[in-house]
């Protein structure tokens, strides 16, 4: 008989369709033989870090020999001071998926449901199925909707039940892009029993340029049950790093500790973040270039005549009206990654990260030739 571990994996675990992450540059390279390839895949701000968040990584490999500070003191302190909170509303993660998967494990179980919505971002059915609870998968705002494959909010109260304990919502979502607006979701919030948490997903609020976009950590003092993540990942451009973190009720915030890895979150990881912070230049930046790019890309995508799904991130959804990993598979070739997302129900769909200018116009041409 030949070993095979996945039969004695938990049955949960057994059932999990593993993630498939953007291919990384050096695997393309290798792949194809190619060289000077470029990556608009994984939503990573093309800028990478600021200066004094490398300055700040370069100072913390001074004390690497030693484990981090478990309690992420001067992160927190950031964080708070930012917030206006105290620092115990504030759990910090090995990047948002950390605690996107904290909460999870410390608030689900087999006897248990989570709500989230079709098309939502793929670490939630991940964390929900490992944690062996059931997910209630709400349909996504038709095609034809001005807000297509959106959440829909009602949708997602419709599934709610005394065994709900967890909802999530991207706000913006990926890989859609759509949004919420700050009227819907705070009903919505409103709306839902106070022993059931409501994960708002903030990964992508700093480039969000729409004028009714809800700021839920605003409303962590008014709902005990709204918990919102965020992350360094995208426009303060340390996704490498690994580092994000939760707003909630102090409770919730004590809840998760207990999951917690006691060092979840590394030296450099919370010295370059803390600085990040203090980074305002870089972050404007960085929103620039996005909302510059954005328009770069929306133009570029409309010329060639293919559907551009709306977009509050720094990432957009394109109709390419055939099979989206044909199109994938030409671009790869001109060495250009972008994200198929046939794996999130979305076969003739590609999400495509906004980059550099340069980077923008390369992809454009890639994809043009692409669908020739
Ligand atoms: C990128 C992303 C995250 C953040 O991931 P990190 O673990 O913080 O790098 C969280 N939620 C959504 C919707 C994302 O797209």
């Amino acid at each position: 008989m030949t070993f095979n571990a996945l039969e004695l994996a938990a049955a949960p675990v057994r059932a999990i369709a593993p993630y498939v992450p953007g291919k990384p540059l050096s695997e393309l390279e290798r792949e194809y033989g190619i060289t000077d390839s470029i990556k608009l895949a994984s939503n990573e701000n093309p800028l990478g870090p600021g200066p004094k968040a490398r300055s700040a990584m370069a100072n913390a490999l001074q004390g690497i020999g030693l484990y981090p500070d478990g309690n992420g003191f001067e992160l927190k302190q950031a964080l708070a001071k930012k917030y206006a909170c105290s620092v115990d509303h504030i759990t910090l993660g090995n990047g948002s998926n950390d605690v996107l998967v904290m909460l999870a494990e410390a608030f689900l179980s087999p006897a248990v449901e989570a709500v989230y919505s079709q098309y939502c971002f793929a670490i939630y059915p991940i964390a929900v199925q490992a944690a062996g609870a059931t997910a209630r998968v709400a349909a996504a705002y038709p095609n034809t909707h001005a807000m297509a494959l959106g959440h829909d909010l009602q949708g997602m109260s419709r599934l709610i039940n005394e065994r709900t304990r967890l909802i999530f919502v991207a706000n913006p979502n990926n890989p859609t892009g759509t949004w919420v607006t700050a009227d819907a979701l705070k009903a919505f919030i409103a709306s839902v029993p106070k022993d059931i948490l409501v994960v708002v997903d903030e990964a992508y609020i700093e480039y969000v340029q729409h004028n009714e976009f809800p700021d839920a950590s605003q409303w962590i003092d008014e709902f005990d049950n709204l918990v919102v993540t965020r992350t360094f990942s995208k426009a303060y451009g340390l996704a490498g790093l690994r580092v994000g973190y939760a707003l909630s009720h102090p409770s919730v915030a004590a809840v998760l500790n207990r999951v917690r890895q006691p060092f979840n979150v590394s030296s450099i990881a919370l010295a370059a973040a803390t600085a990040a912070l203090e980074d305002a230049d870089h972050l404007k930046q960085s929103i620039e270039l996005n909302a510059h790019g954005m328009q770069q890309v929306l133009g570029g995508i409309q010329a060639l005549g293919l559907r551009v799904y709306p977009s509050q991130g720094n990432f957009v959804l394109i109709d390419c009206a055939r099979a989206g990993a044909l199109v994938n598979e030409a671009m790869l070739r001109q060495g250009v990654i972008v994200r198929p997302v046939a794996g999130y129900g979305l076969p003739t769909q590609l999400r495509i990260t906004i980059g550099t200018e340069q980077e923008n116009a390369r992809m454009l041409s890639a994809l043009a030739l692409a669908i020739k």
